[in-house]
């Protein structure tokens, strides 16, 4: 898909490009929808092959923030902030006071935190020059430990939808991610009893959590090929592609990774193999709903039951798509399709 015409499918109200030469900051930041509230999703520093290809990267993961913020009911929009990662060393200091300053220019249409490459203290660093970040402390905290709580939620309602019972004694987990996510997660499986097969690019990182919880550890790209009950993609996106699906021994995928799917398409392609696809966006919104407590008017209170609540949105979401025979993707987007539709109307 051409990145303009993607524009124009995706629904984007707004698509800006900073950039500041001086700190070699160059950034895109998509604001998908502002219907339910302020756009707000995280902000990835990635290296992209191309400015085309972190375009679609920020159209598409915007979009998925709308959903994701629609579908936990939070009064808040979708977006999201790619920096392309400077091909010169840079100041990092300087590079999140630009992206600070570029933020602040949304004027609070706006709001981010950490994403893939950005870590708590980058937005400490942002916030001297815009209010409208979060993820640290003191506003809202390091999302990942909530983020994994909200993925073990999703993961349990999937295999309870699977196998009639939520537990996960003698079942055998995949996880590929061994990072802050997938860590925080492995520890709550191997808690409950499940059996973990783990991989990470950084083969370090996979020996040590698999010291920790018991597990076995697999090269990256034998994780599509092992036998298991359920895959946890807790890594980049875009891997169940068609050649992975083809490969994949698993009865359920469930994992905090965003945009998991190459293409929408590819729901159906697990569907055609009775994979259940607990869809990223319905599960991985732990993180972004802990931030709620900064950025709305929630308690702590509110915020937990709604990272735990992640369990039943996700059961009605598994549930509908069997009902109506459609994938879990089409079920979960037309649950935020119609939370959308009813602001716009009451909006007018
Ligand atoms: P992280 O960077 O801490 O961990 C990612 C891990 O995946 C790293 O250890 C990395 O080495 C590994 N990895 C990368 N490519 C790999 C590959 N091809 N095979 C095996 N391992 C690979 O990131 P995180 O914060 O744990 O987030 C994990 C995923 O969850 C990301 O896709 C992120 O967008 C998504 N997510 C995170 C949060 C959050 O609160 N952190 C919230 C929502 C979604």
């Amino acid at each position: 898909m051409m990145p303009l015409e993607a524009l124009t499918d995706l629904g984007h109200e707004e698509v800006v490009f900073h950039q500041d030469p001086a700190n070699g900051y160059r950034a895109i930041i998509a604001l998908h929808s502002t219907v339910l509230g302020p756009a707000t999703g995280g902000t990835r520093l990635w290296t992209y092959a191309s400015t085309s290809d972190a375009l679609v990267d920020a159209l598409r993961l915007s979009r998925s923030m709308t959903y994701k913020n629609a579908i936990a009911g939070l009064a808040l929009g979708g977006g999201k902030a790619v920096i392309l990662a400077p091909s010169e060393p840079f100041d990092r200091e300087q590079l999140f006071l630009a992206h600070g300053r570029a933020v602040e220019s949304l004027g609070g249409r706006f709001i981010t935190a950490e994403d893939v490459g950005t870590t708590p203290a980058d937005f400490v660093v942002a916030a001297l020059a815009t209010e409208w970040v979060a993820g640290f402390d003191g506003r809202g905290g390091d999302p990942s430990p909530w983020t994994a709580r909200g993925v073990m939620a999703g993961l349990l309602a999937a295999t309870e939808h699977r196998w009639g019972s939520p537990a996960l004694k003698g079942r055998v987990v995949a996880l590929q991610g061994c990072g802050n996510v997938g860590t925080a997660l492995a520890r709550q499986l191997a808690d409950a009893g499940a059996t973990l097969i783990v991989t990470d690019r950084d083969s370090a990182r996979a020996e040590s959590l698999a010291d920790e919880v018991g597990a076995t550890v697999v090269a990256p790209e034998v994780i599509y090929d092992v036998e298991a009950d359920i895959f946890s993609p807790c890594a980049l996106g875009s891997i169940l592609d068609d050649s992975t699906i083809a490969r994949l021994r698993v009865s359920v995928i469930a994992g905090a990774a965003n945009n998991q799917l190459a293409e929408d398409r590819h729901a159906e392609a697990l569907a055609a193999r009775d994979i259940v696809y607990a869809p990223d966006f319905v599960i991985n919104a732990g993180g972004v709903i802990s931030g709620s407590v900064a950025l709305l008017d929630e308690t702590q209170d509110d915020m937990v039951r709604r990272v735990d609540g992640i369990y039943d949105t996700t059961s009605e979401v598994l549930e509908d798509a069997a009902r109506e025979r459609i994938t879990t993707l089409h079920a979960a987007e037309r649950r935020a399709e119609m939370r959308l539709a009813n602001a716009r109307k009451d909006n007018r």
